[in-house]
């Protein structure tokens, strides 16, 4: 790191920083230029950080120069990371993409049933489904709990579709993993710390939903969390973002989010339109532009009778729709592919 004092520090107050870098095995080049001092600091920021840094009277910034996440970087780990399943569904590196599919939430088994047909059919390899819904409000629906993880588990076992559904307390984890194939957390949850490091102790994929208003290093940081707890399973997923406009979308799909996640770190990252946009007619252009920049999987919200969805309707894909979707997903990889 490199830390700048301020013009009017003192040469004791520089002392003192660099007697404590050194005290924690930093090595040190001290640059005494005509206004400012500056302290370029080389070693182990797991033991000091900047944050720590900034801290000491006279210190102006505190600059890093290798990113935060380690363990989620490709400087660490130059190969992709690629997450196998038990029937040979493989996620990351050069496969190809997976699709996620399958209602906002689980509501009742002959509706999800419906799904999951349509999702097999059309080549998705995932059936999602909220169990426990993270909602805004404490009077719309919450979840069937653990009788929707049954459902689920049936309907994908009789479909062969693996199966994606969301954690939101550390409590319901042993119960979770008997029917989930992947844990997902949600996007209000990113930052759940201690839901981080539960789901890090475990061995279950896990799919982080990138925050609402949370930068790409936070989303990364978040990740780092789940690996640092030894879960090597992590899958990004970018959801959108807030911003001022949302006139017309829920949220910014960042696009651009993708490429750079690729270029920083070696864990997969999906792309989901459908909480991105919250527009059908955005999903299938989106989950393109995903594709087109490298996703390794898409996440799409289909329900068999959309305007009577207990959540997210409006985005949801009804099943006919859905399948017009798929096979232009299906043909334009296809394409775009060698
Ligand atoms: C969901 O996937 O149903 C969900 C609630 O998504 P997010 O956390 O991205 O809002
Ligand atoms: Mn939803």
């Amino acid at each position: 790191m490199i830390i700048i004092m301020e013009p009017n520090s003192t040469e004791a107050q520089a002392k003192k920083i660099v007697e404590f870098l050194k005290n924690n095995g930093f090595e040190i080049r001290f640059n005494q230029g005509q206004v400012h001092t500056v302290i370029d600091a080389i070693g182990d920021k797991t033991t000091v950080t900047p944050g720590r840094i900034s801290g000491f009277d006279g210190v102006k910034e505190v600059k890093i120069i290798r990113e935060p996440f380690r363990l989620a970087s490709r400087d660490r780990k130059p190969d992709d990371t690629i997450i196998e399943f038990s029937n040979g569904v493989k996620i990351g590196g050069k496969n190809k993409p997976v699709t996620i599919a399958g209602p906002c939430s689980i509501e009742d088994y002959d509706g999800l049933l419906k799904a999951a047909i349509a999702a097999k059919e059309t080549g998705c390899e995932f059936l999602r489904g909220g169990a426990f819904k993270p909602r805004t409000s404490p009077y719309d629906f919450q979840g069937h709990g653990e009788k929707a993880l049954e459902y689920m588990r049936k309907a994908a076992d009789e479909t062969g579709l693996l199966t994606v559904s969301e954690i939101m307390d550390a409590s319901d984890l042993d119960m979770m993993c008997n029917y989930v194939d992947v844990l997902q957390i949600g996007a209000r949850n990113m930052q759940n710390f201690k839901l981080l490091q539960a789901v890090g102790k475990c061995n279950k994929p896990v799919i982080l939903k990138r925050g609402l208003s949370s930068t790409i290093r936070e989303f990364l940081l978040a990740a780092e969390h789940i690996l640092y707890q030894g879960n090597p399973n992590v899958i990004l997923c970018e959801r959108g973002i807030r911003s001022f406009d949302s006139a017309f979308t829920r949220n910014v799909m960042d696009i651009a989010s993708i490429p750079v996640i690729k270029r920083y770190s070696h864990l997969p990252i999906i792309i989901d339109p459908s909480h991105g946009t919250g527009q059908r007619y955005l999903i299938e252009p989106l989950a393109k532009a995903g594709l087109v920049v490298g996703a390794d999987g898409v996440m799409i919200e289909i329900h068999h009778d959309p305007e009577n969805a207990l959540s997210d309707g409006k985005q949801s894909l009804p099943l006919s729709m859905f399948k017009e979707v798929m096979n232009n997903l299906n043909e334009f990889y296809k394409k775009n592919t060698p």
